[in-house]
């Protein structure tokens, strides 16, 4: 297996330069090359031609840029990459042909205030949430810790090339973070050692992998962690999020506490606003109660449910999303309405498939109509139908 850029240790880097006759200082010169100053070696140079020739050969990046969108006027940048065997080297696309290999997709976001990239973990997803495209495209293999970090230099060195600088990296891409977790905690440690990325403006996010968090619980930076509960009660989460019939809402609970009083950290609960399934009153209470179990109480991240091809209920109206964070404010509970980023493009929460579906019909058709009595008894009636416990089998956790 070749090395690329960024799947190589400092140790790695530095024998590999022994070997070729360099002298030691090379080794720091590539690395701060690499990792400061987000260079790829043929831009180094402080280096010998000769050298960076050779170092462009023997390590090759790990992401081959396949296509770019964009959107939110270029404050929303979507970027479609092939990959290799996990880190090993590319074959060279035939003439006129995108690559082939594995597909992921990270989205770089442009606010006002901050940069922030959102990477994968994962090619594709094993934990099947339907409302999800990753998770309707199921799972290829995990992702390595060189070509998670390679996301974020990538989108790094994109930044500082439109004069922004990235502060902020979220794991909620393609995949599911804690079921990759030593992967996932090495690119962590790169990130912020090499990076100098601060560790509280890491987030990881998770559907609810119980021995992941437990995990997580014991590293030693304070990252922080949000949990994609969708629903406050087994019957249906089960449903919504098939992982929780392996680690149900008492278990998923039990290991936020110990996070939280092993860590003394926060976390946040992600729920995406489904109509008429996840947005009712009771709902709101059921939250309430949950986020105000922990200690601190666990602060809430509203995000209207994007389309995606295989999922057939659409998003809260905004109007109503807006009523539901008030009555959590008023049972005593911190809400925030998310922003969506790049939903023409398929780039928000939950619309990454890196190419792997067929596009979603145009709205109106497929989806229901808000407000409707037909369109109100609609889901429940398909989810009775879907939550025929055996019909669906339980994802492998792969942790
Ligand atoms: N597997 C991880 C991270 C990836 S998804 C996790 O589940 O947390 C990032 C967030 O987007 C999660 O909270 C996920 O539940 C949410 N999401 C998935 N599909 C969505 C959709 N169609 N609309 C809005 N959010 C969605």
């Amino acid at each position: 297996m070749t090395a690329t850029r960024y799947g190589v240790g400092r140790e790695e880097l530095a024998s590999l330069l022994a070997e070729a006759g360099e002298p030691a200082y090379r080794a720091r010169q590539v690395w701060e090359g690499l990792h400061a100053g987000l260079l790829a070696p043929a831009e180094m140079t402080s280096l010998p031609r000769a050298l960076r020739e050779r170092l462009e050969l023997a390590l090759p990046p790990a992401l081959d840029l396949v296509a770019e969108s964009v959107s939110d006027r270029g404050g929303t940048v979507k970027s479609l990459w092939a990959l290799g065997p996990a880190d090993g080297p590319r074959a060279p696309a035939a003439p006129g042909h995108a690559p082939d290999g594995p597909r992921i997709e990270s989205v770089l976001m442009h606010y006002a205030e901050r940069t922030t990239v959102c990477v994968s973990t994962q090619v594709g997803c094993a934990m099947a949430c339907g409302f999800c495209a990753t998770g309707q495209a199921g799972f290829t293999r995990q992702l390595t810790p060189g070509e998670i970090l390679e996301q974020v230099v990538r989108a790094a060195r994109r930044s500082r090339d439109g004069g922004r600088r990235l502060a902020n990296v979220v794991f909620m891409g393609m995949g599911e973070p804690l079921a990759n977790e030593p992967n996932v905690w090495s690119a962590v440690e790169r990130i912020h050692d090499d990076l100098g990325l601060s560790a509280r403006h890491l987030t990881i996010s998770t559907v609810g992998i119980v021995p992941g968090i437990r995990a997580l619980a014991e590293r030693p930076l304070p990252v922080n962690l949000a949990v994609s509960l969708h629903a406050a009660r087994d019957d249906l989460r089960d449903d919504l999020v098939p992982i929780n019939r392996r680690y149900p809402l008492d278990d998923l609970m039990a290991a936020c506490r110990d996070y939280l009083s092993a860590t003394r950290r926060r976390l946040s609960f992600e729920w995406a606003m489904i109509d008429g399934v996840n947005d009712s009153d009771r709902d709101a209470r059921e939250l309430a109660r949950l986020a105000r179990a922990l200690s601190p109480s666990a602060h809430v991240n509203l995000i209207p449910l994007n389309p995606t091809p295989g999922w057939p209920t659409r998003g809260t109206p905004r109007e109503h999303v807006r009523a539901f964070a008030d009555r959590l404010t008023a049972l005593g509970v911190n809400a925030t309405v998310r922003r969506n980023r790049g939903t023409d493009i398929d780039a928000a929460c939950g619309q990454l498939a890196a190419g792997q579906l067929a596009p979603r019909p145009p709205s109106g058709g497929a989806l229901r109509q808000p407000g409707s009595a037909a369109a109100s008894r609609a889901l429940p009636l398909r989810i009775s139908s879907r939550s025929a416990r055996s019909s669906r089998p339980v994802p492998n956790d792969p942790s």
